[in-house]
């Protein structure tokens, strides 16, 4: 595997490969994050632009019930769990970190609802820090690609992390996020406009 041309070749599918999620500070990204689990970015940003009118700090939310939160939320699904997440997270950035969003790892795994790729994605999107999120799009295209066969989410980020410069790992991420939503989709994936056929490990062994 050539991880530079592998690079390469999606930032030239997806130049403008960002975070597709609607937030102003880092507490309404953690939150975007929270509710995006099992639902499309589109869905979350229906519900955060109308919610984040009304809520949008930590105080906001941590003086919220979950019977006022998760009519707000529905849409996203899972709205009991999300709801007692956020509510969660506001309570412990306000108390523990003086209302704003820590940014080193260690620190913001002690949120509730908040796992490695949240904390991830909450590292690399609000405070550009190097970090490699790897949810269901970039564990398949890993896969595809030979960039890892890791059977977990953090096997496959330690082997992304080993092959490209920690200065890489945002443009990775999102490139990677965009290929498997767009292009290298799940159920038939769209191999005609893909650049990385001759890279693919997936085609060759189809
Ligand atoms: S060739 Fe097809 S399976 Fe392989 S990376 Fe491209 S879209 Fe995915």
């Amino acid at each position: 595997m050539d991880s530079e041309i592998i690079l390469d070749k999606l930032s030239r599918m997806h130049p403008t490969a960002e975070c597709e999620l609607n937030f102003k500070t880092p507490f309404e990204l953690l939150v975007a994050v929270i509710l995006s689990a099992q639902c499309t970015d589109k869905r979350v940003n229906e519900v955060t632009d109308e919610l984040f009118k009304t809520y949008s700090t930590p105080d906001d939310f941590a003086a919220m019930s979950n019977a006022e939160l998760e009519p707000l939320i529905h849409s996203c699904g899972f709205f009991r769990n999300k709801a007692n997440n956020i509510i969660g997270a506001a309570a412990a950035v306000k108390e523990r970190f003086g209302g704003e969003v820590p940014d080193t790892m260690e620190e913001l795994l002690t949120i509730p609802g908040v796992g490695r790729k949240t904390a991830s994605v909450v590292l690399t999107v609000a405070f550009r820090k190097p970090a490699m999120p790897v949810d269901t799009h970039v564990f398949r295209v890993s896969h595809r690609l030979g960039m890892s066969l890791g059977k977990t989410p953090e096997d496959v980020e330690n082997d992304l992390k080993k092959s490209y410069r920690p200065e890489e790992w945002n443009r990775l991420h999102h490139t990677m996020i965009f290929h498997g939503r767009y292009i290298c989709k799940a159920v038939r994936p769209l191999c005609d406009q893909c650049l990385l056929k001759s890279e693919c490990v997936y085609i060759k062994e189809k």
